[in-house]
C-alpha cells in the first residue's frame, strides 16, 4: 500500500495540517482506520487543559512524539468528536 501526505483541517482551529505518508502507515499499522480530527496545537492545547500544568513528560517531547502520542489519544478520547 503506498501513503501519501495529505492535508487534513484542524476541526477545533480550522488549521490545515499534514497528515503525512509516514503517520498515515503507523495509524494503519495499528488498525486505526480515523484520521486525526486536530492539528498538533490544538490537541496539545486540550492535553494541557485537562491535565494541568504539571506533566512535564508531554513538553519534553517532540512535535513527532507528541503527534504519535495524540494518534492514541484522539482515538481514545470519547470527547474528540
Ligand atoms: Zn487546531
Amino acid at each position: 500500500m503506498c501513503f501519501q501526505d495529505k492535508s487534513l483541517q484542524c476541526s477545533d482551529c480550522g488549521a490545515t495540517f499534514t497528515f503525512s505518508a509516514e503517520e498515515q502507515e503507523f495509524f494503519q499499522s495499528k488498525g486505526f482506520t480515523n484520521e486525526p480530527k486536530r492539528c498538533p496545537s490544538c490537541h496539545t492545547a486540550r492535553k494541557t487543559k485537562r491535565y494541568g500544568d504539571g506533566d512535564y513528560s508531554y513538553r519534553s517531547r517532540s512535535w513527532q512524539q507528541m503527534f504519535r502520542l495524540n494518534f492514541y489519544q484522539v482515538l481514545d478520547d470519547p470527547n474528540s468528536n
